[in-house]
């Protein structure tokens, strides 16, 4: 749209425009003072970037923007300050997700479309017009919000490559965590990529039967599979692979079941990250203790564990959450 709209202009014209979005971060074409005034107006008309977004704010730092599509749909993005300084940015690649995960309010919206390489972008853009207030920038993206980004993985790529251009946000490919419920063949391509984005996988449960009831991707990408790719993938790549694991009450918690994830894992290159569960009318978080106790087994068999820090409960910070009502 910008391309057109600059018809008839001189060429440097859209590198000037390119620069007041992606490294002024201007919020609107008024603020892009390296452009004539008549040229501001005609694309605060024709091709404005200001972007529709509620926000709200959670006492622990993180942020999330229920944003609005140019269709009327809606995505959600989350923005978690972390304590070191660093700002990860979790965006969303789909409007819904055709996986249907239990646990997750996305999961039961049902899949609605993909979402453009622009409108990636836009999530991304959005938090670096916030932090810029305070004298921040984005550090890290993760494609952990809504969706399954290796399902429309042309245009997470695409928007990983634009976002990693020097003359945008210019963010290092090693900053990009690329989350997968176990899509086998995106695995595969991802290992093939020049770029070396970070690998996660949504593991939840060590067991096939576990697995299949809370995730039912699992009967279409068996674990055997999914972790025969990611091995693969730590062989050509070497980089490390996160294995996160939503600690649900009375689903996936038990000490039997950390000793399961802890043999399962066994001489694969990559950690565990635990992650407190958002409550959900289906199910409950696991107590700190179950969680301490998880913890302390997988340690015990050498598998290194995080513990993410607990975020956006009072932002509804599960994914699909706030999107899930507005949406229906
Ligand atoms: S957890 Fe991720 S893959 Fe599963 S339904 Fe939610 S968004 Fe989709």
């Amino acid at each position: 749209m910008l391309k057109k709209a600059l018809e008839g202009e001189p060429k440097y014209r859209f590198k000037q425009c390119y620069r007041a979005i992606f490294v002024d971060l201007a919020e609107s074409w008024s603020e892009a003072s390296s452009l004539p005034v008549e040229l501001r107006e005609k694309l605060e008309e024709v091709c404005p970037i200001s972007i529709r977004a509620e926000m709200k704010e959670d006492a622990g730092g993180s942020e999330k923007a229920l944003i609005t599509l140019a269709d009327g749909l809606a995505i959600e993005t989350v923005l978690i300050a972390h304590e070191d300084g660093r700002n990860t940015v979790c965006v969303s690649s789909q409007v819904g997700c055709p996986m249907g995960c239990l646990f997750c309010a996305t999961g039961r919206i049902g899949f609605k479309r993909n979402l453009t390489r622009d409108e990636i972008v836009e999530q991304v853009l959005l938090f670096a017009r916030r932090l810029k207030l305070s004298g921040d920038k984005v550090t890290n993206v993760v494609f952990m919000g809504m969706g399954e980004p290796f399902l429309n993985y042309d245009n997470v790529m695409a928007a990983i490559k634009f976002l990693n251009d020097p003359d945008t946000i210019n963010l290092g490919a090693r900053r990009f965590s690329i989350s997968t419920a176990g899509v086998t063949h995106g695995i595969k391509k991802l290992a093939a990529e020049k770029l070396e984005v970070n690998l996660a996988f949504s593991l939840h449960a060590a067991d096939e039967a576990t697995r299949s009831k809370i995730m039912p991707i699992n009967k279409k990408f068996p674990l055997p599979a999914v972790l025969k790719e990611i091995n693969k993938y730590t062989e050509k790549t070497r980089r490390r692979v996160m294995f996160e694991y939503v600690m649900i009450d009375g689903i996936n918690d038990s000490p039997k079941q950390a000793e399961e994830l802890a043999r399962l894992l066994k001489g694969y290159l990559g950690f565990v990250n635990l992650i407190s569960y958002n409550r959900t009318d289906m199910f409950r978080p696991s107590s700190a203790e179950s969680i301490r106790r998880f913890k302390q087994v997988l340690e015990k068999n050498r598998l290194p564990a995080v513990e993410r820090h607990r975020f956006g409960e009072s932002i509804e910070a599960a994914c699909g959450q706030l999107s899930a009502r507005k949406n229906r």
